[in-house]
């Protein structure tokens, strides 16, 4: 079953930006990994060489218009972005990407900081806390993030 989860910044702003599903290592702790019941339903995710470049991209994205070929079904964790779950030893926080060009901008709008109030609520539900018991490589060991919450996991 999908985790049903709607991602607030629009298609557009992404679409601009050459931030993400771009990696300077294959095995980035930054590229997406899959919900064991994502699995079944969404293509494996390659990290593979950027076209013409040192760096890294996932396979799924289209480096000529900047979009996702499966964004309609793309992975629950590219649609939670700038938000991730950030180990720190036994820890785990919800956290924040600074860097993500949106939060730049927006991280003092009112209506991001209600959306992030929100989201501190829901992943401190039962079911995203399964969520996360399921699949503990979820949470990663992310350099630079702002962590907002420690998660009883
Ligand atoms: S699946 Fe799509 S949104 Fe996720 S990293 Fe790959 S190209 Fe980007």
């Amino acid at each position: 079953m999908r985790v049903s989860f709607k991602q607030m910044i629009p298609q557009e702003f992404c679409l601009k930006c050459r931030g993400c599903c771009r990696f300077s290592r294959q095995d980035s702790v930054w590229q997406p990994h899959l919900l064991e019941e994502e699995k079944s339903e969404v293509a494996k995710i390659q990290i593979v060489p950027a076209p013409g470049g040192n760096d890294f991209i996932c396979g799924n994205l289209s480096s000529g218009d900047n979009k996702c070929k499966i964004y309609a079904n793309r992975p629950f964790e590219c649609r939670f972005y700038p938000f991730l779950f950030d180990r720190k030893k036994k820890k785990v926080f919800l956290a924040l990407d600074p860097n993500c060009a949106f939060v730049r901008e927006n991280n003092k709008n009112l209506e991001f900081e209600e959306y992030t109030r929100s989201l501190i609520e829901l992943v401190q539900n039962k079911g995203y806390l399964d969520i996360l018991k399921n699949n503990p490589f979820l949470a990663q060991e992310y350099e630079g993030v702002k962590d907002l919450i420690e998660l009883k996991v």
